[in-house]
């Protein structure tokens, strides 16, 4: 689905394809490059990664295994709570395991920062994140991602993995959805 598709829905598309898609090449060769010589586990945090994971994974010159986990924290509302419950826990044990968790967004990174005291006890050689998007005048807990795809302005975003109430997520760009499709 294009925004030109649902344009009375939109504000403005704040990334097109080919920004994400330009920026993903270039994160995926700092990857590359940053671990030649160790074995890479991506894990990818459900459901808003699975773009990001996809494209980034392919745009990847090594190797690499790929886990998923998925996480709750927000319902349908369109505010971060920092209650967050493990729906789908990792396949893979993390010992001695170079990681790097796949994020679509860091908005407060209360979501994050659980997330990583979770891995974190698990016996990885090393966590590393990679997130997509951040809202850098959100963040309220101090989250020091490895690699950032794009700062961005701390409004509501959807579109690449990103939803509302389970909608845009297949949308091909990151959009400023309209206030009033959530009744803001
Ligand atoms: P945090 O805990 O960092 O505030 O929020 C993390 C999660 O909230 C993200 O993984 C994402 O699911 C959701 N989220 C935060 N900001 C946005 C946004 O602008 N748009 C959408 N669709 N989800 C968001």
């Amino acid at each position: 689905m294009d925004a030109d598709n649902v344009p009375s829905e939109i504000v403005e598309t704040l990334l097109t394809e080919e920004q994400i898609q330009a920026r993903l090449a270039e994160v995926a060769a700092q990857v590359d490059a940053d671990y030649a010589t160790s074995d890479l586990l991506i894990v990818g945090v459900l459901k808003g990664a699975t773009m990001v994971m996809a494209d980034f994974a392919r745009h990847l010159r090594s190797h690499v295994t790929m886990d998923w986990m998925a996480v709750s924290s927000y319902g349908s509302g369109t505010q971060s709570s920092g209650v967050v419950r493990i729906l789908k826990d990792l396949d893979s044990d993390l010992v001695g395991r170079h990681v790097l968790v796949v994020e679509d967004i860091l908005d407060t990174g209360l979501t994050l920062s659980w997330l990583l005291r979770n891995l974190g006890s698990r016996g990885a050689a090393s966590i590393e994140v990679f997130t997509l998007l951040r809202k850098p005048e959100a963040l309220t807990v101090p989250i020091n991602p490895r690699y950032v795809g794009f700062d961005i302005p701390n409004v509501f975003v959807v579109g690449y993995g990103l939803d509302y109430d389970e909608r845009y997520r297949n949308l091909r760009q990151v959009a400023v959805l309209d206030p009033r499709v959530y009744g803001g």
